[in-house]
């Protein structure tokens, strides 16, 4: 047992969202999260006024075929994700992929292979864990589903996509990934992330994906930022 998983045993769950003694996602945290609801993009998921508006997403994710966001970039929920993420509160894969499972429950499960966004290996390093690896863990876990028979690798670091408008979200992670396994053999996959704004990281796996041999891809996160 490595001595993260220690402490989360030893220490008593507090709430992700707000720090309530307890659990990892309080049962008022649980409400307050804003599931996003149609009329959604059935391409990109993202929340539209009216049914049938335009989106643009097909030409910004030729690769992506249909991406999901379990609810909105809000609090408590990015308290939650930023605890997981940055101050290793590792345990809360777990309650957050029940998220995931309850989105997936209204849309249908894309694909029995789960394969999660990789960070580069240097950051991976320094936070110990890849966020999005264990939530397709957790995932796959509650769902019965075998990992993958290779992973995505992040083949050069990327800057952080925050504060880059869309374009240069797009420009700073195209060709940064490739796929380590073999040929895909035209299964599709379910790409699975924490956090989505642009969709740019998700669309560079995808095209990885692609070219690795792979069939429809599509992708799933916890939360959606609304640009
Ligand atoms: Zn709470
Ligand atoms: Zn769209």
């Amino acid at each position: 047992m490595d001595l993260q998983r220690l402490l989360d045993w030893v220490l008593p769950p507090r709430c992700g969202g707000c720090r309530r003694l307890g659990g990892w996602l309080c049962p008022r945290c649980l409400r307050a999260i804003r599931r996003l609801e149609e009329p959604l993009c059935p391409r990109c998921g993202r929340q539209l006024a009216f049914r049938h508006d335009w989106c643009s997403c097909r030409r910004r994710m030729p690769h992506l075929a249909r991406l999901r966001a379990a609810a909105a970039y809000e609090a408590p929920l990015s308290a939650a994700i930023h605890r997981f993420k940055y101050n290793g509160w590792r345990a809360l894969a777990r309650p957050l992929a029940t998220l995931l499972t309850a989105r997936l429950a209204v849309d249908g499960l894309p694909a029995s292979q789960l394969v999660a966004v990789p960070l580069h290996n240097a950051r991976q390093r320094q936070r110990g864990y890849n966020q999005s690896e264990e939530l397709a863990r957790a995932l796959r876990a509650r769902l019965g589903l075998p990992a993958p028979p290779g992973r995505l690798l992040r083949t050069r670091d990327t800057p952080p996509q925050v504060g880059l408008d869309r374009l240069r979200r797009r420009d700073n992670v195209a060709g940064a990934f490739a796929w380590s396994g073999p040929h895909g053999g035209g299964e599709p996959v379910l790409l699975i992330d924490d956090v989505v704004t642009t969709g740019a990281t998700l669309e560079a796996c995808a095209a990885a994906l692609k070219l690795a041999g792979f069939g429809r891809i599509s992708g799933i996160t916890l939360a959606r930022v609304s640009l």
